[in-house]
């Protein structure tokens, strides 16, 4: 079976700009954050259990989750933050592995921001490879990208692992303090290493 990289790194480190370079190189990519957006889209698999737990109001009959309210529901409450887990955790293991077999690539890259964290994917990564960045650039770019602000990016790093323990777990660093450019270089030196064996 192809072998199956864990790629992971805390929010805006560059993950998912490291995963479409390496998969531009030839690794598979199956990307978790996509999964849970597909399972939470309109007509997801997992609509029907989230209106069960939290209310229609949360995803209206014909369209999908109200990301910002569920966010808002669960960034201070970890009962509910819990119960939501619960829910879509299994769904995107079950994805996971629905697909893994199927993928086909110099390897496979599973891009997961908990991978740590969660201790659910360990037994099934080969390897480990963490993107790395200052916090204040991982801020930086979260909230230039997406509708949090810099206190929200912020909360979400307090549930994440630590730099200093993601570094200390990891098989491989990808380094994304500079440019693309700098990150595309070592994306290709990664890929011969991971390609090669
Ligand atoms: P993650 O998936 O880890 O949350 P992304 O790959 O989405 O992070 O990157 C967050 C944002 O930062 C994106 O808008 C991306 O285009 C940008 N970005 C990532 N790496 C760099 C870099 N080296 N230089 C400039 N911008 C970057």
């Amino acid at each position: 079976m192809t072998r199956v990289i864990g790629l992971t790194g805390g929010i805006g480190s560059g993950k998912s700009t490291a995963a479409d370079m390496l998969g531009r190189l030839g690794g598979a990519v199956i990307d978790a954050d996509d999964l849970s957006r597909a399972l939470t889209a309109p007509h997801g698999g997992a609509l029907e259990a989230i209106r069960a737990a939290f209310g229609a109001a949360m995803a209206p009959p014909g369209q999908g989750l109200d990301r910002r309210a569920m966010r808002e529901r669960i960034f201070r409450d970890d009962e509910a933050r819990r119960r939501l887990e619960a829910i879509l955790h299994p769904a995107i293991a079950a994805e996971i592995d629905r697909r893994l077999p199927e993928a086909r690539g110099a390897y496979v890259l599973l891009v997961v921001p908990l991978l740590f964290e969660t201790g659910r994917y360990r037994q099934r990564v080969d390897r480990v490879v963490v993107v790395d960045c200052s916090e204040a650039l991982q801020v930086a770019r979260a909230a230039a990208r997406s509708s949090l602000n810099p206190h929200e990016v912020r909360a979400i790093m307090s549930a994440q692992w630590p730099r200093w323990r993601r570094l200390q777990a990891a098989d491989h660093v990808l380094w994304n303090g500079a440019g693309l450019a700098s990150l595309e270089a070592q994306c290709r030196q990664l890929h011969e290493t991971l390609a090669g064996g």
